[in-house]
Formats: structure tokens, sequence, C-alpha cells
């Protein structure tokens, strides 16, 4: 049962204990101890096709083209993803297959633009009177200007809130609880240019219908409280919440339960509850495609970590190669051993510093030979329980680890391994050293290929017997065609049969 840790928050909330879940120790202060910068124009971006959920945009330049900054380079229909733009001016050079960013290290079509350094803006497109517009246009400009969620889902924005709209959303939570020990994208987001964070909101609350909206911050980030509170001004519907820095409260299902003592069910999501979670640099760019005019081409990236010379955040185009961005934070360490793109919890490590930021990319941290401990040996299961006890979605993960390594599907699937974030909790505390999370990410990559697997079949047998009744109606309709011709004749040489010969033919 959940319990309240924190009944004074300075909105007075009554929050409920979280879960599970781990207490960190956090790295932030070092890079946010510099101002955010925005670094010089690379000699080449790389901007993919894909970096949403759904479908990849299917390219509109090609290479020789002259591209202006904000342009649109790719675009797929709004119900399966986002447009994609050149962050600067310049020519395209090919659009080609490279390395994506991706945790499965997969490749896929990228333009490769060659800045002309003018950066120059092509025509903004804002929505006039967005206050008064219908939401449905509020949602179209989203999905035009390549809106996806900052927070690392990369789920298209204007799908998201549609479906709130659809299922009635009353709340809109932006979720600014980074939880993660050295990201502080979001915190220096929030810092800096909380008034883009709170337009956002606005054009949020407009384009989902909700009524109210909560912002969560952790309570050890302590100058954006006042910077968001000095933004939120007299509004009484926009309600400030600190939450306890946490290890996964930035979760978006773990959020919900900390704020309202709500559980989003398993098979379920938050706008069955009426909310609409949002990431507050999400939140940001909302405002600046809608109120602004002007798409998705950039976001704040950490830079950070003991093998990085000048830890900090940087204001970086997408695409921007990952080395560029640390050369400009004073280039690699001695000691750098390892390059994660994400935290040191759910992160994971980028075969080559040539590879672009993407939409995803909320920090970069590169880790020195002094903070990877030296892999453990993999022992057996004690059956301590302390993976349970961490778990923040209440599973047993001793259990689901063995069903896993034993192909034991159903049964995995009957113990709610959808419902893992893979947030490593588990792994963290094993005394045995096994690679809980790993294991259940593979299981969740096995129960997902066995559904598509499934859906093909179902797809391939619907078709086999739309076929076979196809065929059998063509044979049917053709018995009866036959049945009637014969009938026909039939009833013509009756017919004939029975006509009298006249007299004068008789005689003749
Ligand atoms: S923490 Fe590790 S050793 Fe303990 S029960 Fe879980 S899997 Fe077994
Ligand atoms: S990785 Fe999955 S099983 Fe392990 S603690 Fe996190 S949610 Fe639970």
């Amino acid at each position: 049962m959940s319990v309240p840790h924190d009944a004074g928050t300075p909105g007075g909330r009554f929050l409920h204990r979280l879960r599970g879940g781990l207490r960190l120790r956090h790295h932030k202060q070092v890079s946010c101890a510099r101002p955010v910068e925005r670094p010089v124009l690379p000699d080449v971006l790389i901007v993919p096709l894909q970096q949403h959920l759904g479908l990849p945009a299917q390219a509109l330049v090609q290479a020789g083209d002259r591209v202006l900054k904000g342009q649109r380079l790719g675009e797929v229909d709004c119900s399966g993803g986002v447009s994609v733009h050149a962050p600067t001016s310049g020519t395209v050079r090919a659009i080609e297959h490279r390395p994506m960013s991706h945790p499965s290290g997969r490749s896929g079509p990228c333009v490769v633009i060659e800045p002309d350094g003018q950066d120059r803006w092509c025509e903004p497109s804002p929505v006039t009177d967005w206050q008064t517009r219908e939401p449905r246009d509020l949602l179209d400009a989203l999905c035009a200007a390549g809106v996806v969620g900052l927070g690392g889902a990369v789920f298209p924005t204007h799908q998201k809130a549609s479906l709130g709209r659809v299922r009635g959303t009353r709340t809109l939570l932006l979720n600014g609880a980074e939880c993660e020990p050295y990201i502080s994208c979001d915190e220096m987001l929030m810092r800096e240019e909380p008034h883009r964070v709170i337009d956002g909101a606005r054009v949020l609350q407009r384009a989902s219908g909700a009524e109210h909206v909560i912002l969560a911050i952790e309570d050890q980030m302590g100058a954006v409280f006042d910077a968001l509170q000095q933004a939120v001004g007299e509004a009484t519907d926009i309600e400030l919440v600190k939450v306890p820095a946490i290890y996964p409260e930035g979760g978006e299902r773990q959020l919900i339960q900390v704020l309202t003592g709500q559980e989003v069910p398993a098979d379920g999501l938050p706008a069955d509850l009426g909310i609409l979670v949002q990431n507050v640099g999400t939140a940001a760019a909302v405002a600046d495609a809608v109120i602004r005019g002007r798409p998705l081409i950039e976001r704040y990236v950490t830079v950070t970590g003991h093998g990085v010379a000048e830890p900090r955040n940087l204001l970086a185009l997408i695409g921007t190669p990952v080395s560029h961005l640390v050369h400009h934070c004073g280039g690699y360490r001695d000691d750098a051993d390892r390059l994660v793109v994400g935290g040191p919890m759910m992160g994971f490590s980028l075969r080559s510093d040539s590879e672009p930021v993407v939409k995803a990319s909320n920090c970069l941290l590169v880790l020195s030979a002094d903070d990877l401990r030296a892999p453990q040996p993999e022992m057996p299961c004690i059956r301590c329980g302390e993976c349970a006890r961490v778990c923040p979605a209440g599973l047993l993960p001793q259990q689901l680890q063995w069903q896993v390594r034993t192909g034991q599907w159903e049964a995995a699937a009957d113990h709610h391994l959808r419902a893992c974030i893979e947030c490593g909790c588990c792994d963290f505390v094993c005394p045995s050293h096994i690679p809980l999370a790993a294991w259940f990410r593979h299981g969740k990559g096995q129960l997902k290929a066995q559904a598509r697997e499934r859906a093909a079949a179902d797809h391939a047998r619907e078709r086999f017997d739309a076929r076979a009744a196809r065929l059998e109606r063509q044979k049917q309709e053709k018995r009866e065609r036959l049945a009637a011709k014969k009938k026909a004749l039939r009833e013509r040489s009756a017919a004939k049969k029975k006509t009298p010969v006249p007299n004068e033919e008789v005689r003749r």
C-alpha cells in the first residue's frame, strides 16, 4: 500500500511512496556549474530519417539540393510518424545508410548535409491565434514540426495528445523529474528557459483538453523551482510539485503513482486514467512549433562524466556528430574509457563518436576506466529477494529471469514481463551479478517477435480463408449459372414442342 512520504510540498499535494527504487548518488552539479552553450556549426550534419517510433520519413530531397534551416527533409503520414527537418542551411551531400545512435546499433537512411555557414532560416509558419484554434490544427502543426517525446521514448507527440483527447484527458503531467544520476539537460532547460516550458504547457493543454497541469521536478533542483514559479505567475491551474530524488521516479508510470496514488494497469496507458504525460523538453519544442513556427531541429544535451574535460550542457543541432560536442567540452581525458548515450542505468554504449545526436539523445556520458567496475563473474541466484524489493514495477525478477532463460514465454508473459521498464534496479542490487535487465530486454524482444509472428500467421490464415471462400463462391456462382442456362434451354425446347404447326404446312 502507498503511504505519504512528503505531504509538505509547496502546492500541498499529498505524495505517495514509490514502490521499490534506489537512492543513487547524483553527479549533476558538475554539468550544471557552467551555463548552456551553443557549439559552432560542425563540418557535417547527419540527420536520420527515422528518429521517432513508427514509420521512417520518406526523403523529399536528393544529393546536390540546397536546403534552408528548418526546411523539411523527409515526411511521413501523421498516422505513422513525424517529419524531419534540416538543422541548418547548406547542401545535401548524400542520402545514405549510416549508424543512427540507436541501442540496437542499427543503420538507417540519413540525410548528410554540408553546412554553408550562413544558418539561413526558411519562412517560419506559426499557428497564429492558437489559443482559439481547433485542437486538430495544433496537433497537425506538431506533426509537421517533427515533435516527439524528448524524454527518450520519441513517441510522436501529436499522436499521444490526440489519444489523450479521445479518452478524455483531465490532467497534463509535465515530467521534469530527471532521475538518472548524471543527466541534467531538463534541469538546465527549466532553469534557463522556464517561459518556453510554460508556453508549451499551455499549447498542450489546448491540444489535449486538459483542465489543469502538474509540473513535477526533483526536490534537489533548487533554482529551477523559483524560475518556474516566476514563469507561472498568478496562474492557478498550473501546480509545481517537488518529488523526492529516487530512481526511477521520473518514469511515466512511477511519477503518476507518486503524484496520484493511481497505478496505470500493466496493459494500459496513462490516458486510461485521464492523464497525459509529456517531458518538459517536449513542452518547449511544442511551444517552438506552434507559437514560433519552428520545427524540432535542436535540443539540450548533457555532456558529462569523468572522461570529459569540461562537463556542461549544450544546445546541440540534431545531426551533430558526438565527437564535435565532446570537442566543444574540452575533449576526452586520458582515462576516458566508454561513451554512453543516456544515463548509467538505462543508457547504451555508442560504438563510435562519429554517430549523430538525434532527438532521443539527452546525455553523452563519457566514463573513465575508474568508473567502470571490472565485470564480476555471474553466480547462481541465492534467492535473497533483493531484486523484488527494489523493482518499481512490482515484479519477481528472480522468477522471471529463470522463465526467460528457459524459454517459458507464456509463463513469463503471465508474470508480466512486458511491464518491466528495464530500469536496471534489480541488476544494481543483485549479489550474484546476474544481468537481469539484459535478460528482460531479450525476453521482451522475444515476446514482441512472437506477437508479430502470431499476427502475421493470423493475417495469412485470414487471407487463405478469404481466398478459399472466394473460390467456393465463384464455383457456386458458376454452378448456378450453368443450372440457369440448362433450365433456360430445357424451357425453350419444351416451348418449341408445344408450338402448334400451321394447317398449310401440314398439307404440304
Ligand atoms: S537479487 Fe539476484 S540473487 Fe537475489 S534473488 Fe534476485 S536474482 Fe537471485
Ligand atoms: S529492470 Fe525490470 S524487473 Fe528489474 S527492477 Fe526494473 S522493472 Fe523490475
